[in-house]
Parts: C-alpha cells; structure tokens; sequence
C-alpha cells in the first residue's frame, strides 16, 4: 500500500465516514455502515442527484417502492434465471473467487469474460490455483447473486431483497401513469437500496453487498424520443468516451456529440443523455476533467436486453484505475413487456396519434455508494503532511465552522451567538479547543469550506473592524473580514449551487 493509500484509509476510519458493519465482532465482509459525516455526505448527494436529473423532463417524479420483491416479479424479470456471476471454488480449503476477476488480476483482457468454458481454460492456462491455500480449481459455475427470504409464517410465500431498484419504478409505471398526468415520457427515479450475495467482495468499500442505488427510468415512445431534446446544444461538447474499438486501458478520446453521433450512428436522445451525465460530473459533482469517462460495453458484455450501454467509470486513485460508478441503458421494452407477460395485466397504453403501445426505457443507473467514494477520492490531498478535503461547498458535511479566538473575554459568548444564528440555515460547526491552527486542520480534513473567526476586533467598538469576523477560506487559505450583520447572505452566495 502506498503512503497516499494508507493516509486515505486511516482518514476514512478515524473521521468517521464509513466502516464495516458489526466490526465490534469482526466485521461482515461486503456490509458498511456510514458514520455521520459520510451519511451527510452521502445525503447531499442524493438531493443534488434528484433536484438536477428530476429536471431533465417536466414529468420526471421520484417514487419509493418496497426493498423485498416476490419472486413472480424476479422470475418475470429473468433474475431468477440469469442474475449470475461466475464462481470458481477451491477444491481443498473451498474459498471462493469471481472468476473473469481471478483472471483480470492476471492478465490485461480486451473484453469482460462471461463464458464458463473460456474461464476455465484461461485458469488451467494461466495456472491459478487457490490465493489462501494454493488447492486447484473446480470448474467454474453461474452462481445467483440474489438473497432469498421466506415470507411470513407459512413458508410458502418465496420473495427475495431486490437486485435493482429498477424493478419498482417498471412495477410501479402503470399506477402512476394514471394517476398522474397519462403524459409522456414519464421519469420515475428511485433511490434506494440494492442487495447482491456478491461472491468475493474484496475491493473493500466498493464492492459492497448492500448499497444504494439512484437510478432513473424513462419510459418513452421511440418514434418522437429524439424530438423531445435539443441535441443542437449540446452538438459540439466534448466527451470522454471510450468506444469498444479503440480500447487502451485507462484511456479515452475526447470527441464532441455530433462527431460521436457520425462514428457510432447512437441515438441523439441516448448522447443527449451522455453530454447531461458529463456535465453533472464535471460541472456539479467538479470531478476532474481527466477522471471521468463513459466506457462501451460490447455485444457480448452488456445484458441481452440492453440494446445499448456505456458505462460511466470514474478513475479512483486508490483503486489505481477506471471503475464503473453507473450506467446509461437502453433497455427498449423489455422491461414493460417481461412483465406484461409475467403478471397477465396490459401495460400498453393509448398515445395521441391513437397507436396502443409498450413504451420503450431509458435508464440512467447510478451507484451512491461508489459515488461518495469517488468524491472523497478525487478531494483528498494530503499538503504539508496534513489531509485536506477539498469537497464543494455544497457537497461538504458541514458548510462553516465558527471559533471564538480564545475561550475567554466573551469571544466565546459572541462566537456562540454567531453560531447559534449560522445554524439555523447552514450545517455549522463551534469549535474553542486547541489551537486556531489546529481547529482549522480539523475542519480542513473533513472538508468544511469557510471557517469564521471571532477576534478582539469584532468587539471593540473603536476599531474599524468592529462587529466583523474572518472568514477564512479551506482551499487558498485566504482571509477576509466580513460585516456580521451579512454572514447569511454572504454564505448563501457561496454555498448555493445553479443547476
Ligand atoms: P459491476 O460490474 O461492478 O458488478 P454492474 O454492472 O453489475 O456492476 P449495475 O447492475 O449496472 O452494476 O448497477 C448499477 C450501479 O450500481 C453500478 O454502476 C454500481 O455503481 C452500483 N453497484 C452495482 N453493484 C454494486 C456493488 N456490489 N457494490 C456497490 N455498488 C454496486
């Protein structure tokens, strides 16, 4: 582990963003829990996610459905049948390990591998053996990531935790199709949690076995879909893409939407969609230019139902690469129509010109989980030996910190007052222990923007800087004197975000 890394872990344990859940008997591996800053964190987020993709569309709503499904639902889905990962086990201590990842640590591949026959002769060629005890490996298996349940007393009722959260928003559609506006297209997003028995989770944090989802569906007529988004204004932004034909690890072209649209012949409304992710990472979530990038997934890769799909990868430093954080998928109808099928209920619809159809997805997934863990990621700098969150302002888990200079001559009193004022609007912080110093180096770390100082001269009355306080900045460490009477407004400026 590098020095970057271990400062990274220590940062995360010590200041209390996230940790294994149950550690006080071990620790359950896949399972976290958020301490409080991470869970503020983790919540501003999911507001910012929700206010600026619920404003792509003017029928776009946010719904709440159930975390346990019943299982005609994931059998009418196919995850009964095809929810798998490939699993390897150790024929003599039985250790079990994802195979296309036992292979990938390997070797660099051009394409994912999903075939149990090509893993195994990829084993036996590479020969891997067993990590923990060096046993030879059975052949591989489909092994169903799903957590099963028992509902209720009888034992007949079988349900299981939801893979997805898409499920809701597809069981859901009809409902609200007719209880809102019969208007399309409709958005329905959910942002909830998502259960997969992931066969070895052992990229700590990121590949959890219970985490949560934002994710947002967009049933549509595909005949009129393009129509509906001005591709004209987005024309000549510039992606990151990285398309299946010019793969090179960690690597991307930079190609505006109408050149992306001549190369690949993808839909406008699916790059239209594109160019609105990349600005939410780079204008919103100010992820760096260089570490965002949409990945292709090939025929092969991508789901039989997913007609097309990139994935959207962010490069982590401490996972030393691009990893997938969401995707965009065009899912066509499979979805309405599985379940059409699967629960003897029509779910086409009547539209204007009088045609009767099954509206066609298109979904933007997103992981919450790696997304905090990107952010904490690509704000985390260590200068001068000491760690510095440079999170934006609205983003960060508290907006201001107010000190009392010393603890004494009624500096506190005021400070407190300020403090006591501040909190009613933003996230504030009192702190009088330690040094100033000191105070500002905590607050740096767990990346609090502004840091207001009460000094003697907010007191006097016959100096110039009467009833002012500094306000010091986390990233320039810049000091300025601001009029107490306009703390609010001045804050307000700085912490608001336009979307
Ligand atoms: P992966 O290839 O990493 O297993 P996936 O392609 O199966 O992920 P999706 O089914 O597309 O993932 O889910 C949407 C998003 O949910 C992912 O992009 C990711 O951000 C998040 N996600 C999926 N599985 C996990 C997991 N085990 N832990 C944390 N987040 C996850």
């Amino acid at each position: 582990m590098s020095d970057y890394d271990i400062a990274f872990n220590e940062f995360i344990k010590k200041r209390g963003f996230f940790w294994q859940t149950a550690d006080l008997y071990g620790g359950l591996a896949g399972f976290y829990d958020y301490g409080h800053l991470g869970t503020l964190i983790k919540r501003n987020w999911e507001t910012i996610w929700i206010d600026y993709f619920l404003n792509l569309g003017d029928n776009y709503y946010l719904i709440e459905s159930s975390n346990i499904l019943p299982e005609a639902v994931l059998k009418a889905s196919g995850h009964v049948d095809h929810f798998t990962d490939v699993l390897v086990e150790c024929s003599k201590c039985k250790e079990t390990y994802r195979g296309d990842h036992l292979i990938e640590e390997k070797i660099e591949l051009k394409e994912e591998l999903t075939d149990l026959d090509v893993i195994f002769k990829y084993i036996q060629d590479l020969k891997i053996v067993c990590d923990k005890c060096g046993g030879t490996l059975r052949k591989p298996m489909d092994f169903n990531m799903m957590f099963p349940l028992i509902v209720g007393s009888t034992g007949k009722d079988k349900g299981y935790l939801r893979p997805e959260t898409a499920q809701g928003a597809y069981l859901n559609f009809y409902r609200e199709f007719n209880a809102l506006r019969r208007k399309i297209p409709m958005g329905l997003a959910i942002i909830g949690k998502a259960f997969r028995n992931e066969i070895s989770p052992r990229q700590g944090f990121f590949r959890v076995r219970e985490f949560t989802q934002a994710e947002l569906q967009i049933f549509h007529d595909p005949k009129n879909f393009n129509e509906l988004f001005d591709f004209k204004s987005v024309k000549d932004y510039k992606m990151n893409v990285c398309l299946v034909k010019d793969r090179v690890e960690g690597e991307f072209k930079k190609i505006s939407c109408k050149e992306l649209l001549k190369i690949t012949g993808l839909p406008e409304f699916y790059i239209y969609h594109m160019a609105k992710i990349q600005q939410f990472y780079f204008d919103i979530l100010q992820i760096p230019k260089e570490k965002f990038r949409f990945y292709e997934k090939s025929d092969k890769e991508r789901a039989f139902y997913n007609q097309i799909h990139f994935d959207l990868e962010v490069n982590f430093q401490q996972l030393k690469g691009f990893k997938e954080v969401g995707g965009l998928h065009y899912r066509g109808d499979y979805d309405l129509s599985c379940h059409q099928k699967g629960s003897s209920k029509k779910l086409s619809i009547k539209i204007d010109d009088g045609r009767k159809i099954l509206l066609n997805v298109l979904e933007l997934s997103f992981g919450v989980d790696r997304n905090v863990l990107a952010l904490l990621d690509s704000n985390f700098y260590i200068e001068d030996g000491r760690n510095i969150l440079r999170i934006p302002p609205y983003l960060a888990p508290y907006h201001v910190g107010i000190f009392p200079l010393q603890k004494k001559d009624n500096l506190d009193e005021k400070a407190k007052e300020i403090y006591r004022t501040l909190r009613k609007k933003f996230r504030a912080f009192y702190d009088e222990v330690g040094s100033i110093g000191k105070r500002y180096a905590r607050l740096d770390e767990i990346g609090v923007p502004y840091c207001i100082t009460v000094d003697y001269e907010t007191l006097d009355k016959k100096n110039p800087d009467f009833d002012t306080v500094t306000i010091r900045f986390r990233d320039s460490k810049e000091q300025i004197r601001v009029n107490v009477g306009d703390l609010i407004d001045w804050l307000e400026n700085k912490i608001k975000l336009n979307l």
